[in-house]
């Protein structure tokens, strides 16, 4: 059904496009381009703070419920100049940068799917089509994106993997940062009269359950920074933080243990303690007989897969639709790998995930 060298050459000129988070504008660019050759137009909506463009919110009139197909335009780094090389059916990039199939592989298997409904005059219901921006840095484009925007009566956000898995959950998460203030002193003359940050922070870390928590909830220390030279009592570290789980009631906790630890270890020594904590996004959970998750599984099975529905590990575009009232699940078009310089792209997949992707559009129409 679908044209498979030209989706494979759209996704490769996609990623040679440098778009990483705030600098989407010239594949935002492109990508409005193609739309305007197939007669959709676009708008740009919720342009993030410092970046050069916004969302881009398509419309394409059908019939039936309005479904929504997402995929962000930004990618992580490394991905300034990204050489996609293609070997026995895996696209990759030159191992120097990441692929860029998160998620320029849904942008492009999106258009596709849009050419052929067009070219091929196909059923569809009507279609919702944004491209966020900004996602990889908290989901910011699509925050910015008001509950008028979002009246879906369903969506599917192509930021998956594995084409045969339907997530139908993710966590919620929160970011924490810490800094522990305590009292330089020179470290050979004085040693008693300084209050040793890293210290602190060493025993708040190591009293910490971190990992993973249980089966819904995971935590992490990822960043630690302080300190200015060998004979200097450090008076100040910051640590960055966070905490996934799909129960809410159980990340608060969890976050309120990790707390916990940071204020008994500062008391312990005399230090003082500067806490900020965001919540980055809430979770969510699409209910396995809802509609959307019926559709994708009709379509799974016509497309003879084996479905499988599961929760995921992180957050997406998809909390902030599901969080603004769209059921929003996601599905992956055959990246691996992702958010490493060993990303790769699985050509017979991303065909079979994309054609996947039409049948779906199809059976939203009445099949
Ligand atoms: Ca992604």
């Amino acid at each position: 059904m679908i044209n498979k060298r030209r989706l494979v050459k759209t996704f490769k000129e996609l990623v040679r496009i440098d778009s990483l988070s705030l600098r989407e504008a010239q594949v935002a660019r492109y990508v409005r381009r193609e739309l305007r050759k197939l007669g959709i137009r676009s708008v740009q909506v919720g342009k993030p703070r410092g970046g050069d463009t916004g969302n881009m919110v398509s419309f394409v009139s059908g019939q039936g419920p309005l479904l929504l197909l997402n995929a962000h335009l930004d990618t992580v780094s490394p991905g300034r100049n990204i050489k996609p090389r293609e070997k026995r059916g895996v696209i990759c990039s030159d191992g120097t940068t990441v692929l860029g199939a998160d998620n320029k592989a849904g942008v492009a298997a999106i258009l596709e799917v849009l050419r052929t409904i067009k070219e091929q005059k196909l059923p569809h219901p009507h279609l919702q089509i944004i491209f966020t921006v900004a996602e990889e840095i908290g989901l910011v484009g699509a925050k910015n994106l008001s509950r008028s925007v979002l009246k879906a009566a369903y969506g599917l956000a192509l930021d998956g993997g594995q084409i045969d898995k339907l997530l139908n959950a993710a966590p919620s998460q929160i970011n924490l940062t810490a800094t522990i203030i305590g009292k330089a002193a020179h470290a050979g003359v004085h040693p008693e009269a300084g209050v040793n940050a890293i210290r602190v922070a060493s025993e708040a870390i190591a009293a910490m359950k971190i990992g993973r928590i249980d089966r819904e909830t995971t935590a992490n220390i990822g960043v630690i920074r302080g300190g200015k030279a060998t004979n200097i009592i450090p008076a100040e570290v910051e640590l960055r933080g966070e905490a996934r789980s799909h129960d809410r009631a159980k990340l608060r906790r969890q976050v309120k243990a990790m707390t916990d630890q940071l204020r008994k270890a500062c008391r312990r020594h005399g230090a003082r303690l500067r806490l900020t904590t965001e919540q980055m996004y809430r979770s969510f959970a699409v209910r396995p007989d809802s509609p959307i998750v019926k559709l994708v599984l009709t379509g799974m099975k016509k497309e003879r897969l084996r479905p499988q529905i599961k929760p995921s590990g992180g957050g997406s575009d998809a909390n902030i639709f599901n969080a603004r009232g769209v059921p929003t699940l996601v599905i992956g078009v055959g990246a691996r790998q992702l958010h490493t310089t060993g990303e790769e792209l699985v050509i017979r997949d991303f065909i079979r995930g994309t054609e996947l992707l039409l049948t779906i559009i199809r059976e939203a129409a009445g099949g």
